[in-house]
């Protein structure tokens, strides 16, 4: 393939900047976004940063009726000494591709979506907010626009990246949360989309996440769509449990979405000595490691939250408290050296970070 060009339309009426102790989650986005279009004659074609802005689309877009469309998440942060960092990028291309080949969706060209996304956020680098905790959340993703309602895979696809500034998903220091063990409903099979970033994997968890909130619990664990036995995931995380000083996740099984926040634990967790095994958890081997006392830490990882801890557990009309509710020891250092690699401010061992601009070269 030829090496495209981005291309660049600077925006003429920068937008106010939003008071960075106020910042909640996607609400708010930045001056500029990345496009890329794509047809069945020039492939993905015209990648170009342009001001941020709505669009127009055909109401018949195959988007809107059959969900047709894949996305990614990732941040960048500011580190001390006024770097931009972003943290494994390569591995949200990776996927994103890995999501777009399930979904019948072109392929991309990694490297230029990669480089897109990098110009991107240096343009609109002074929206990075710089309070302990906040950063700029990253948001490619990938539509069907065919105007066309027979079912099947789109001609035309579009390709955007939009920025927003985001708070601290931890306002007072990272907080344990009380999760429910959902028994109804089931976020994936097997054989589905479970594996991909896809819309329709969050819209059919809208449900459960709506009656467990109800209840006052902050997500659900979500168990296998055949059995009901086997634990996947959290909300939208992945899951570990510390039982009896070994580390336990599920393996990855298809329907299991495979975190870049997961990788990067069990990296670590090996890196520092401890068994970390990938395989079948079933809940009745999480009820009676806890009835044991065996039950040390429990932990979802994504990008969203690094590491959120789970203090306890309803199952039916058991409660499981873990850890007395607290934060436990591995969930913190986890915690602590991965925002502290984000931030520049722990050693990168595995070469994880890649410097997207400075921000000391302004002004
Ligand atoms: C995005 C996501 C994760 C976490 O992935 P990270 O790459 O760690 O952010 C886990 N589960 C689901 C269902 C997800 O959508």
């Amino acid at each position: 393939m030829m090496k495209q060009d981005i291309r660049v339309e600077f925006t003429s009426a920068k937008k106010p900047k939003p008071d960075p102790h106020d910042l909640a989650f996607g609400r708010i986005f930045t001056d500029h976004m990345f496009v890329m279009d794509y047809d069945a004659d020039q492939g993905w074609y015209d990648p170009r940063i342009i001001p941020y802005q709505s669009i127009s689309m055909d109401p018949a877009a195959m988007v809107y009726h059959y969900g047709q469309t894949v996305f990614e998440g990732l941040k960048a942060y500011v580190t001390k000494d006024q770097e931009v960092l972003l943290f494994r990028p390569e591995k949200n291309m990776e996927r994103l591709n890995q999501s777009n080949d399930r979904l019948c969706i072109p392929l991309i060209d990694e490297e230029l979506v990669l480089e897109g996304l990098k110009q991107l956020v240096a343009i609109d680098k002074d929206w990075i907010p710089k309070a302990e905790g906040t950063s700029l959340y990253i948001r490619p993703f990938i539509i069907a626009t065919e105007p066309f309602l027979g079912v099947a895979a789109s001609h035309t696809y579009k390709l955007f990246i939009i920025l927003s500034p985001v708070g601290s998903y931890y306002k007072e220091g990272i907080k344990p949360v009380k999760i429910a063990v959902e028994n109804e409903f089931v976020r994936a099979v097997k054989g589905g989309t479970g594996n991909a970033k896809t819309a329709g994997n969050y819209a059919s968890s809208l449900k459960a996440q709506q009656v467990a909130e109800e209840k006052g619990f902050s997500q659900v664990l979500w168990l296998d769509g055949i059995e009901k036995k086997y634990i996947e995931e959290v909300g939208s995380m992945n899951i570990f449990f510390k039982i009896s000083g070994e580390i336990v996740t599920p393996e990855l099984n298809g329907s299991i979405l495979e975190g870049i926040t997961r990788n990067s634990v069990i990296t670590l967790l090996k890196h520092w000595g401890l068994t970390v095994s990938e395989r079948k958890i079933s809940i009745d081997e999480i009820i009676q490691a806890h009835r044991d006392g065996r039950l040390e830490e429990t932990f979802g990882t994504g990008t969203a939250a690094v590491i959120s801890p789970v203090g306890e557990l309803i199952w039916n009309d058991e409660s499981l408290v873990i850890g007395s509710g607290e934060t436990g020891e591995i969930s913190k250092k986890l915690y602590d050296t991965i925002t502290g690699i984000q931030k520049g401010a722990e050693a990168d061992v595995f070469g994880w970070t890649t410097e997207v601009a400075s921000l000391s070269e302004t002004k």
